[in-house]
């Protein structure tokens, strides 16, 4: 897979995927709802090696304390969610990217599960799994596993 190059809504913040996307998730908690000024996330779940740090411009880092610790990045301009990062299991380091922060044209699968649902603002009528928390690890690593580049456009 070649680089991806995403940015937020005013142009001026970005980021470069250089690895491929592990899964997509829509988030409910209240944390998502604020930072993406939406009822939910949904969001490309990544490895944190393949969004390297280096190459975010023009982004702000929030700590958001509620476990697990998250640190959230933001356009110093328009103030849209680019980037978060979070180590949820002692092995494995993840970013997430809003679905919205991506080209048009690159291809992303379809979201494998919606998790915080018990947050949620309204109900969500699809087949998509629902977790009311945040997910055990042997339920988020089967998705990872399971997604796969190309296997679907965007929703
Ligand atoms: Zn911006
Ligand atoms: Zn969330």
């Amino acid at each position: 897979m070649s680089e991806v190059r995403c940015s937020c809504s005013c142009g001026k913040a970005g980021l470069v995927v250089t690895g491929p996307v592990m899964g997509r998730v829509r988030c409910h908690c209240t944390i998502c709802q604020t930072a993406n000024r939406a009822a939910y996330a949904d969001s490309m779940i990544l490895l944190a090696k393949h969004v390297p740090l280096e190459r975010v411009d023009y982004v702000r880092f929030e700590t958001m304390k509620d476990p697990p610790a998250i640190q959230r990045g933001f356009c110093r301009s328009c103030g849209c969610h680019v980037v978060a990062y979070g180590s949820y299991w002692r092995f494995l380091s993840l970013a997430f990217v809003p679905v919205a922060r991506f080209p048009a044209e690159v291809p992303l699968p379809e979201p494998a599960m919606h998790v915080f649902y018990d947050f949620r603002i309204a109900d969500v009528a699809d087949a998509v799994p629902k977790y009311g928390k945040w997910p055990s690890d042997l339920a988020v690593l089967r998705t990872i596993l399971r997604t796969r580049w190309g296997r679907a456009g965007r929703s």
